[in-house]
């Protein structure tokens, strides 16, 4: 079965073989090299400097990242601006709720992308604000938001920018220089790994100053312990041994850049093969990430048939969340996907629609 949902991937079988590994002790030496050069790869991605930044590991799926981030980076006395278009940035502020973390919204509706004049007004508005929260790519539409412009407008307000990547980090653009103080991801989505491994790369200097208001997730700890080649509680340990593996693979096929490309192009044989179909992107792609397209249901053919046609020839294609479920369905190129798979589902589309 192919997976063209945005995340668990089609593994290679390079990183399926990984698990098999010898049984690992948690608190043995062999743990902690694999723990060592999982962190070390992750900040490696990005040309991450050691000494300013550190890639904290934690055992959960990318939400629990999410959730160790905002807990732990937004000071006790701080405030969070969330930038909502889309379910992810819904997610964030229940996270800051939950936490009773002082937030204030900008919202969107989901097909719209950020207004930075909003922003920067509500910026301008409310001086307790320390701190933005915005999705990178909001994965409920495929959007790529312009991180790089809410970097700006951090850097002009001298507030500092986290940023969910859990559908970004690995395949596409992240620029650290500017106010990011830390970004969530996962092992199992643009890296290629399985689910079980999340993690946030933080600025040390924020690290130094986290709050902590949680136990299992308290990211300051969680990265003390690390450093020390240590770690608090049991981690995934298999799915350590697969984010390695899937780490040496994505740097041996050539780092973020290469793996953008190789999304890009299948993205764009997808969309050229269903645009022949007459099924059409729900908008160009210069306003799409490469990693996930959304697409609008063609007339007279559902869903649940197309989901369920294309499954019985081996694709799992993904619906569309909330209220966009009768409008749309969405399609991932991330995992190990080549051009001849697209080509069979493009004639499973075919097949489907053109009865
Ligand atoms: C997948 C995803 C998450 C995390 O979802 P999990 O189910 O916890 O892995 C968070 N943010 C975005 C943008 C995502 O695409």
């Amino acid at each position: 079965m192919l997976l063209l949902n945005p995340g668990p991937v089609t593994l290679s079988e390079r990183v399926r073989q990984s698990l098999l590994q010898t049984d690992l002790c948690h608190r043995e030496s062999e743990f902690f090299d694999l723990q060592d050069e999982a962190r070390a790869r992750l900040l490696k991605i990005y040309a991450l400097d050691p000494a300013a930044w550190s890639a904290v590991l934690m055992t959960g799926s990318g939400t629990a990242a999410l959730e160790s981030m905002i807990a732990g980076l937004v000071p006790e006395q701080g405030k969070l601006l969330i930038v909502q278009n889309g379910v992810y940035g819904e997610r964030i502020a229940q996270i800051a709720t939950q936490y009773r973390i002082a937030h204030t919204l900008v919202k969107h509706d989901w097909m719209d992308a950020p207004d930075l004049d909003r922003i920067a007004a509500a910026l301008k508005a409310d001086k307790a604000i320390t701190h933005v929260a915005v999705i990178h790519h909001e994965t409920t539409t495929g959007r790529l938001n312009d991180i790089a412009a809410v970097d700006r407008l951090c850097q002009e307000h001298g507030v500092r920018l986290l940023v969910d990547a859990v559908s970004s980090f690995g395949a596409e653009a992240i620029d650290f220089g500017g106010s990011i103080d830390a970004v969530s991801a996962t092992a199992n989505k643009c890296l290629h790994g399985v689910p079980g491994a999340a993690f946030v790369i933080a600025r040390r200097s924020a690290l130094a100053q986290a709050a902590s208001r949680t136990y299992y997730l308290d990211i300051g700890r969680l990265a003390k312990l690390q450093d020390q080649r240590n770690t608090p509680f049991t981690p995934s340990v298999h799915a350590y041994y697969a984010l390695v593996e899937a780490l040496r693979e994505h740097e041996e096929e050539g780092g973020w850049q290469a793996r953008h490309q190789r999304y890009a192009a299948l993205a764009e044989q997808a969309r050229a093969g269903l645009a022949a179909l007459g099924i059409e992107p729900l908008w160009p792609a210069s306003q799409s990430s490469v990693v996930l397209r959304a697409y609008k249901l063609p007339q007279g053919v559902t869903y649940e048939q197309l989901h369920d046609g294309l499954k019985t020839r081996g694709f799992v294609i993904y619906a569309g969340q909330g209220g966009l479920s009768a409008q749309l369905f969405r399609i991932s190129t991330m995992g190990a996907l080549t051009p001849a798979d697209i080509d069979r589902l493009v004639d499973g589309f075919k097949a489907l629609t053109q009865r």
